[in-house]
């Protein structure tokens, strides 16, 4: 395999989820132990980076929905045309000949129920270790696909569901567990008691650059998928704007019909929705947005 022209199709997945560890301990610890703390897991396991390798270079423990994938596609497409590697070894795959680069994760954001569980355990702001290790590989990715013009098919626990190139470039940011949160302030024009709302994702990715999201609040959305836009037919006051700039989404004062624009709501301390997490209790409401949704903005974290 030449080193710059690459496997047609590269199967991959998160390090922390291609180890062949008999033990769920390690798993269960992956998944819930803070980035930070990896030391305690070097502690009790001091070898578990420790992969093999095939006599070819390539991974030689991945997950089973991986090896499953691999052996569909080397029967349809050649043995030759299929590569299992492990995140480090992406750029030696990943070549001209590259079309396909595909991920097997489970558990990319931390956010699984058990893990959620333990991970609050050691403080719910701590990215777990496997999900370091999953933004690593996304980041390397990421630099590959700037030098090669590949697809990248997400998948895990045997559901695959394929990105296209182009695709994902419309919606910026994916999250499963958004809510609406809305909150009081006055009319910066007529100075009334009005709500404004904006959007708040407890988990969510960042789709560009693959980058987990934790307790992000959206603001200067430009665009947003249709589930959503139909569930915020309940706040009609934040709807697109023609002023100051067009097709943007903002709160607008149901008295006077001024636009209350989200730099004043968003960006500096005190700012309504500076830091949510931090708000007063009681000051913030909060619904939650039924499944999964797609936006267009920026991502604020308020810390
Ligand atoms: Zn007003």
């Amino acid at each position: 395999m030449g080193q710059y022209a690459g496997a047609p199709i590269v199967l991959t997945a998160p390090l922390t989820e291609s180890i062949d560890h008999a033990g769920f301990f390690i798993q269960m610890s992956l998944a819930s132990i803070p980035g930070w703390m990896e030391w305690a897991i070097d502690k009790k396991y001091p070898a578990w980076r420790d992969v093999p390798k095939t006599a070819e270079g390539r991974a030689g423990t991945a997950p089973a929905g991986l090896r499953v994938l691999e052996a569909v596609l080397a029967r349809e497409f050649g043995v030759d045309q299929v590569v299992v590697c492990y995140p480090e070894q992406l750029p030696e795959f990943i070549g001209d000949r590259t079309r396909v680069v595909a991920v097997s994760t489970h558990n990319p954001l931390g956010t699984t129920f058990a893990a959620g569980v333990y991970a609050s355990i050691f403080g719910s702001s701590r990215e777990p270790v496997n999900a370091m290790y999953a933004r690593r590989m996304f980041d390397t990715i990421r630099a590959c696909r700037q030098r090669h013009p590949f697809a990248v098919i997400l998948g895990g626990s045997g559901a695959w569901q394929i990105e296209e190139t182009g695709s994902e470039a419309e919606f910026g940011i994916e999250s499963e567990e958004a809510f609406i949160a809305a909150a009081q302030v006055s009319c910066t024009n007529c100075r009334e008691k009005i709500e404004v709302i904006c959007i708040h994702c407890y988990s969510g990715i960042d789709l560009e650059s693959g980058n987990a999201l934790e307790f992000s609040t959206l603001s200067n959305i430009s665009s947003m998928d249709s589930a959503l836009a139909a569930t915020l037919e309940r706040w009609r006051f934040y709807r697109t704007t023609t002023e100051p700039e067009n097709g943007y989404f903002a709160n607008h004062c149901p008295y006077c019909g001024a636009v209350q624009e989200d730099y004043l709501l968003h960006s500096e301390p005190g700012d309504v929705f500076f830091c949510i997490a931090e708000a007063e209790p009681g000051s913030i409401e909060f619904t939650a947005v039924e499944g999964r949704i797609r936006v267009s903005g920026d991502c604020g974290f308020g810390v």
